[in-house]
């Protein structure tokens, strides 16, 4: 039997590997903007959290994202990021 390889990606809130769509991914993108990636599929370095506030709350606290993106995430980012984990 063959087992199709699902794609998984780390959150950096409680640190572990998901399923990619169950995450949200934030990307900074090349021009060096950062924003909350809806689709997915833009361009530049992308880092994940899950879709639930326990994870935003410590990717927040332990500045996971600044870290994974090596550059200041902004508070509309962080904004942006949890309403996106409570409009689900
Ligand atoms: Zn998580």
């Amino acid at each position: 039997m063959k087992v199709r390889k699902i794609p998984m990606r780390m959150c950096v809130g409680c640190k572990e590997l998901k399923v990619k769509k169950e995450l949200l991914r934030i990307v900074a993108l090349p021009t060096g903007e950062i924003e909350v990636d809806n689709t997915g599929k833009k361009s530049g370095r992308g880092v994940y959290v899950c879709n639930n506030i326990n994870c935003f709350e410590k990717a927040f606290s332990s500045h996971g994202l600044e870290r994974s993106l090596k550059r200041p995430v902004s508070s509309e980012v962080y904004d942006a990021l949890k309403v996106e984990i409570e409009n689900e």
